[in-house]
């Protein structure tokens, strides 16, 4: 419980708002105190002045005149005045003070900076004053300390009274607005809680479920879109991985089958030494076949788990698919195919030769293949736009344009070439052409020709060095 979101969100928050709390009622409590103890100072400095005023009047305060002494009376505010010369005299005492505890200590208390004025808290009795004192000299020469204080009321129990409330308030109110954090939070969370035990259903078997959308452009929205694009994309790849398992047993099967059947025939009587040949050269021919799928399926796998190295380097490509045409060459003629390599110039590309040349024959291969006697083949590399491009047409019945996206799925083989027992295959030659062509970064395009037949393109994005 203590690791869930939930709880650390609480608790995150709970300390943020516990700091925050801390932080301003220190504040608060520094900004009051400081308020209580100074917001007499103005106008004790203010009674300071006017008292000092009135006894400049005459050139000695020693002893003042009726007027002065009913001037001091007004200042209103407790008022002393204290020569410092020698011994203390008090030689004015305002009628509010005299016979007040505070007299003796006012009378007293001792200047620490006998120059300049200065502000003092005093506590007696219970009770706070603040007290300024002013050292003056009058004309005379003679020197004394003025003495005003005021009254600052029960300064301690606010401060105390403000201390308490926030003592107890701040808990309580971390306290509380925890509990709400917590019930917010778990509010916010609950649909979250919901897409798990519904994703924790959706298993191998169901993956075409999907999660339904809380239908707002939240973050939750985006959690669900993402959280289906990626069943999506789980459910596809989950099928294609099941579709290439039937597929590659289904392929791997029918030679399979054939060489079995062959065996039988010739354990049920005795044979002859030709048809023991002929036996064998079945044999040998679906052993073929057999290694071919195995290399082809083995060199996907090793695509797939991306641990084949390819090293790039400059090459040529008008001379790849020369040499390739050439390889071809007998073949073509021995079937009555015209096939043509229109080149005019030279086309390096960054690739690897090794794989150039598979992608090609395997094109070449297809374009042999499904292309009738007397037919055409056109081979051309060439550079348009700045990119080099190759293309391999033919004359043969083309693709069903249904078919044209998916001749690069692997073991895809289209009805025709299905049906017509006499063109071999496994449905992976394009699937490898369409590996190589991605490794150089080009895009591999079937289409067919308006005057029949199909036509392969690759369009490589390098620019020709
Ligand atoms: P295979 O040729 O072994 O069947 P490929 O992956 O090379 O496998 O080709 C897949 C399918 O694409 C073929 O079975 C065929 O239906 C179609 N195809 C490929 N090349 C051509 C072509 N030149 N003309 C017509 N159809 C083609």
């Amino acid at each position: 419980m203590t690791g869930t979101l939930r709880f650390r969100l609480t608790a995150w928050y709970s300390l943020a708002l516990a700091t925050v709390l801390l932080v301003f009622g220190a504040l608060l409590y520094a900004v009051v105190h400081h308020h209580l103890l100074h917001h007499h100072d103005e106008p004790l400095r203010a009674s300071a002045y006017t008292i000092l005023k009135i006894i400049d009047e005459t050139d000695d305060c020693h002893v003042l005149t009726d007027r002065q002494i009913e001037q001091l009376g007004k200042v209103g505010k407790l008022a002393l005045i204290h020569e410092s010369q020698g011994e203390r005299q008090v030689f004015f005492d305002s009628p509010e003070l005299s016979g007040s505890p505070l007299e003796p200590v006012l009378t007293e208390l001792p200047l620490k900076h006998p120059t300049t004025l200065q502000f003092e808290a005093l506590e007696r009795d219970g009770a706070f004053w603040r007290v300024l004192s002013l050292p003056y000299q009058v004309r005379s020469g003679r020197r004394g300390v003025i003495r005003v204080v005021e009254d600052m009321g029960d300064i301690k129990e606010t401060l105390k009274a403000l201390r308490m409330g926030l003592l107890i308030l701040a808990p309580i109110g971390v306290f509380a607005s925890s509990l709400g954090g917590y019930w917010l939070a778990g509010k916010a969370l609950a649909p979250v809680e919901r897409i798990t035990d519904l994703a924790q259903e959706i298993e191998a078997s169901s993956l075409h479920r999907r999660l339904p959308h809380p239908g707002k452009d939240s973050e939750i929205g985006r959690l669900v879109e993402t959280l289906n694009r990626m069943f999506g994309r789980l459910d596809a790849s989950f099928e294609s991985m099941k579709r290439f398992t039937a597929d590659a047993s289904h392929e791997l099967r029918t030679p399979l089958a054939t060489m079995r059947n062959a065996i039988d025939i010739t354990l049920k009587r005795h044979h002859t030494p030709e048809e023991h040949e002929a036996t064998l050269k079945t044999l040998g021919i679906e052993v073929d076949r057999l290694n071919g799928i195995v290399e082809d399926l083995l060199l996907l796998a090793r695509a797939d788990s991306g641990r084949l190295v390819v090293n790039m380097e400059p090459v040529r490509l008008d001379q790849i698919l020369a040499a390739q045409v050439e390889a071809f060459w007998e073949q073509a003629e021995a079937s009555g195919i015209d096939l043509q390599v229109r080149s005019t110039e030279a086309v390096t590309i960054i690739g690897n030769e090794r794989w150039l040349h598979l992608m090609i024959g395997n094109l070449l291969g297809n374009a042999l293949k499904f292309t009738p006697s007397r037919g055409e083949i056109i081979a051309r590399v060439g550079i348009a736009d700045g990119e080099a491009n190759l293309t391999i047409s033919d004359s043969g019945p083309g693709i069903p344009p249904g078919d044209l996206e998916k001749v690069f799925d692997r073991f895809f083989r289209s009805d025709p070439a299905r049906s017509n027992a006499r063109l071999p295959g496994t449905g992976l030659g394009l699937a490898i052409a369409a590996w190589i062509s991605s490794i150089h970064g080009a895009e591999i395009l079937a289409a067919n020709r308006p005057e029949g037949g199909a036509v392969f393109t690759v369009r490589f994005g390098h620019r020709p060095s």
